[in-house]
């Protein structure tokens, strides 16, 4: 009997894919760094079973249509803003993501650039490499203190609790805010819940951890950033529908907010001429929260192991409901 085909859109070790390779033909994408063009992938997709694919591609309606064979899509990632679920579930496709194997990684990162972003760590390191550090004075690239101060955290999941844990041994004061309480984590974790306008208002730290929903599209606006304290600092390490970024420019040129760490954009990949990047208050990183290579390598084995159990009737771990 024929193997199932499993696609993977983008070149991943070899040796990740071993222990699958005796149960499926596996074919994938040449190249790690460049997306699969769509024509590739709509052809590849057409007689594959399982696909494992990045948040580049878009799964629409086209895609679930031309893959004929498709039992599952594992997407390398937890978000899956990127799949048209409802064209999924139409097609009989399971749709899988990768949660909890990356939440401290992200939460690392997160943690990461809050401290650089608070402590001008990129500015200052830009600083001595063009030769500007003369003498030491006072205020040299003085920063705001991270210890002791309040995180607002705008989506208390698996990723906000880790933050909050990181924040806990900072000595931070917690407040987080989702549509639904989490009685026992505020126990855990010490974090107090409130509205979305007190936590904007009262957070020197406000963290966006939000999924792309339509609720969340936008919800970092003009009036949210009026909102908050003209120290603060704005960190985004969800997705960057979850923000305007028109208002976040604005709020950092007329001094609304006083710094932003950005981890994810509205478009990405963006370029050196987009205006957050002429900012020195603002701190851009590529969307690598869980890129940490043991994550990166966990993450890769889960998708394979979803498309497994799907394909062998055992059936996902991790499927996206
Ligand atoms: P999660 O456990 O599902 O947490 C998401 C939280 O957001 C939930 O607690 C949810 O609580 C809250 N939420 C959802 N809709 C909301 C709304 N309209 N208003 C307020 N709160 C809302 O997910 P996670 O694993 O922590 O991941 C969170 C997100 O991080 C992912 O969706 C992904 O977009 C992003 N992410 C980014 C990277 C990166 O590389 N930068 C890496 C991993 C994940 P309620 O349901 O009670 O509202």
């Amino acid at each position: 009997m024929e193997k199932p085909k499993l696609y993977i859109t983008r070149k991943v070790p070899e040796k990740i894919l071993e222990p699958f390779q005796q149960d499926f033909t596996i074919s994938m994408w040449k190249y790690e760094e460049e997306p699969v063009p769509r024509e590739v992938l709509l052809k590849e997709i057409s007689d594959s079973h399982g696909v494992l694919c990045m948040l580049s591609e878009t799964m629409d309606r086209e895609v679930f249509n031309t893959g004929s064979s498709l039992q599952v899509v594992a997407n390398l990632a937890v978000g899956y803003d990127n799949i048209d679920l409802h064209a999924a579930r139409e097609a009989g496709v399971v749709v899988t993501n990768t949660p909890g194997v990356l939440t401290e990684s992200t939460a690392d990162l997160a943690f990461s650039l809050l401290l650089a972003t608070a402590r001008r760590i990129v500015e200052a390191n830009q600083y001595i490499k063009e030769d500007k550090w003369k003498q030491w004075s006072p205020y040299l690239l003085a920063g705001m203190d991270v210890h002791n101060k309040t995180i607002g955290i705008v989506g208390m999941g698996r990723i906000g609790e880790a933050i909050a844990r990181r924040a806990q041994g900072f000595g931070m004061e917690i407040l987080y805010h989702n549509r639904s309480r989490k009685v026992e984590s505020e126990k855990q974790i010490g974090a107090t819940y409130v509205d979305y306008a007190t936590l904007l208002n009262k957070a020197d730290f406000v963290v966006s951890v939000v999924p792309a929903t339509p609720q969340t599209n936008h919800m970092f606006n003009k009036e949210a950033f009026q909102k908050m304290k003209r120290s603060s600092i704005f960190i985004n390490i969800s997705r960057g529908s979850v923000v305007n970024e028109n208002a976040l420019v604005e709020a950092l040129e007329t001094g609304e907010i006083s710094a932003a760490g950005l981890d994810v954009f509205a478009e990405e990949p963006i370029r050196s001429d987009h205006p957050l990047l002429n900012k020195t208050n603002v701190i851009c990183l590529p969307h690598i929260g869980s890129a940490s290579t043991e994550t990166r390598s966990s993450m890769l084995q889960l998708c394979l192991e979803n498309i497994s159990g799907v394909i062998h009737g055992t059936g996902p771990i991790t499927e996206v409901k």
